[in-house]
């Protein structure tokens, strides 16, 4: 069974939908991984950013078509082509963050598998769960029914389009 690879993506300045949309269409035109799984579109509150626009996030995964650590620079690349203005906790047109990557662990210099923080982002359990609610931490092994019912800021966090949109490979 090929490993199956989790990103995040989250927009919060600009045309947000379509920067979302626009980096699931640029992830496989740029062959970081073949499109499997792409949850519906959520609007999120900001968190840890007093008075910034609210997110729209989504999770993709991929069957991916490279490394970890490649695969992490492209995404980067891609997230500056797109114009991602913003730094760390900073608005921004796009953030691409790379959640699993199989079941790797890794604490490498820059990237850590599975994300640090990914376990306690509502933003990022929530479209999860909706495409693949048997995923588990590949550090803890905790199951994401069990993250979700853990995390704070569930509310914040509100459907607002079904995957009618998904690109299907
Ligand atoms: P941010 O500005 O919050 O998107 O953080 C990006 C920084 O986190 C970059 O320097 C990455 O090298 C580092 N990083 C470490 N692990 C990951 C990961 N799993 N996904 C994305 N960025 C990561």
């Amino acid at each position: 069974v090929p490993a199956i690879a989790t990103i995040a993506l989250g927009s919060n300045l600009g045309r947000r939908e379509e920067n979302v949309l626009r980096a699931v269409a640029a992830i496989a035109a740029d062959r970081v991984g073949r499109p499997l799984r792409t949850s519906s579109l959520y609007q999120t509150t900001a968190v840890g950013m007093p008075g910034a626009p609210s997110f729209v996030n989504a999770v993709v995964q991929v069957v991916p078509l490279l490394p970890p650590h490649d695969l992490l620079q492209r995404l980067q690349a891609i997230e500056a082509r797109m114009g991602r203005s913003g730094g760390h906790m900073q608005s921004r047109e796009i953030d691409l963050d790379l959640i699993a990557f199989g079941d790797q662990v890794l604490d490498d210099p820059g990237l850590t598998l599975p994300h640090p923080r990914f376990h306690e982002r509502a933003f990022v359990l929530i479209p999860l769960a909706e495409i693949d609610p048997a995923f588990a931490c590949p550090r803890t092994g905790r199951r994401i029914g069990d993250l979700l019912a853990a995390v704070t800021g569930a509310g914040g966090v509100v459907r607002i389009s079904g995957r009618s949109w998904i690109m299907r490979s």
